[in-house]
């Protein structure tokens, strides 16, 4: 087997024009951030979310955490996670001392369910993390109704899902906060990146201040007049995103329409491939939302043994992951609190290869290698 047989989980679309674009920042002379490419990133970020201001950083987590310092979440606090995901939201509720609770899934979409988020709230709940889970997104009509009712915050965790839709609206602008993640595995990228998005300017400034140690852009001051020396006023962090990945992402951003036709064709070749595939199902996506295919999360019969029907895949070159986590039952996070649906998707999940340069070829492969992997592994 040689190199063009290997069929990768993952691929990040990068090319010459994103070249290009990192070759103006050397000229520039500015590679740092909150620089002219981040102020520029920033101010298309408001544009494309309709926002009151959006903050480019250094990855989602660090978004996720802001977004928690922004909001005044505490110790003693407790936040509402969505359990079935990456756990960036329940470390970033633990980075301020505060306790993250779990709510379980719905099994058909993996995104949180609001019913097992309102079951959860209590005297110490402040607000809720919802996840656009593995690039669909959550029920934000009924989650903001119960956020609503009992007035906590709802913070949308966007990372794998810049594309996606919910009732027309764009991922990324379905709750008061969103972050959003550039990850390589994401599906606009920078390597590493991240933005928080806010509906109110004061909390997307709150989080720029802390972004870099709680003094503004140091280019910015560099412009100003006279020498007015900042003073240090806030414990913050260095978050910034550097200039250089917010050239390439205003390039990546431009291209998300592009990228996403391409993921959206692999996952209606997926489809129907698999669709009379008794032992497995294939992600469901409710008639008003739309999915940024992050990944191919594909849930396996109960009676097939997922570690080798990945063995398989990969002995044919062909890259599989578990998919997402159930945050709860991670030994930093366990509590004796259980979410059955999300334990079940962990269980069952396999993602297959999924992103914008797969050829409907290698699309083929993947399923006619799964489905023997399948048969030969069934109980
Ligand atoms: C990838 C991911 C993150 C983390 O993003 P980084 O940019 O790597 O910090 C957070 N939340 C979810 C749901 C993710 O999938």
């Amino acid at each position: 087997m040689n190199a063009t047989d290997t069929i990768p989980l993952v691929r990040a679309s990068l090319g010459e024009r994103e070249l290009a674009a990192v070759a103006e920042v050397f000229t520039s002379g500015w590679p740092a951030g909150q620089g002219p490419q981040g102020t520029g990133l920033e101010a298309e970020l408001t544009r494309r979310y309709a926002a009151g201001g959006a903050v480019a950083v250094s990855n989602c987590g660090a978004a996720l955490h802001l977004a928690m310092l922004a909001l005044g979440v505490a110790p003693g606090d407790e936040v509402i996670v969505a359990d079935y995901t990456f756990p960036a939201p329940a470390h970033a509720v633990r980075y301020v001392g505060a306790t993250p609770v779990t709510a379980d899934v719905r099994a058909d979409t993996g995104t949180v369910d609001p019913q097992a988020v309102a079951d959860l709230i209590g005297p110490r709940t402040v607000g809720v993390i919802a996840v656009d889970t593995l690039g669909l997104p959550a029920d934000y009509a009924q989650l903001k109704a119960v956020t609503d009712r009992h007035g906590l915050f709802l913070v949308e965790d966007a990372a794998c899902a810049v594309g996606a839709t919910y009732q027309g609206r764009e991922a990324g602008a379905l709750a008061p906060v969103a972050c959003l993640s550039f990850h390589g595995r994401k599906g606009a990228t920078s390597g590493e990146g991240g933005a928080l998005i806010a509906t109110d300017p004061a909390v997307a400034r709150d989080a720029r201040m802390r972004s870099s140690f709680g003094i503004g852009s140091i280019f910015d001051q560099a412009q100003i007049v006279g020498l007015p020396v900042p003073e240090f006023t806030e414990i913050g962090y260095n978050f910034k995103l550097s200039d250089i990945a917010a050239a390439i992402l205003r390039v990546q951003l431009g291209r998300t329409g592009e990228l996403l036709q391409r993921r959206r064709a692999v996952a209606a070749r997926y489809g129907e491939l698999l669709a009379g595939e008794e032992l497995l199902s294939v992600p469901h996506v409710p008639a008003d939302r739309t999915h940024a295919w992050q990944s191919y999360p594909v849930t396996l019969d109960a009676g097939v043994d997922r570690a080798k029907v990945a063995t398989d895949l990969r002995a044919a070159g062909i890259g599989c992951g578990h998919g997402a986590w159930a945050t709860h039952l991670q030994p930093v996070f366990a509590t004796k609190h259980t979410c059955p649906v999300s334990a079940d998707l962990f269980r069952r999940t396999l993602a297959i290869p999924m992103h914008a340069e797969l050829s409907m070829d290698q699309v083929e492969r993947v399923v006619r290698v799964l489905r023997t992997a399948l048969r030969a592994h069934a109980s």
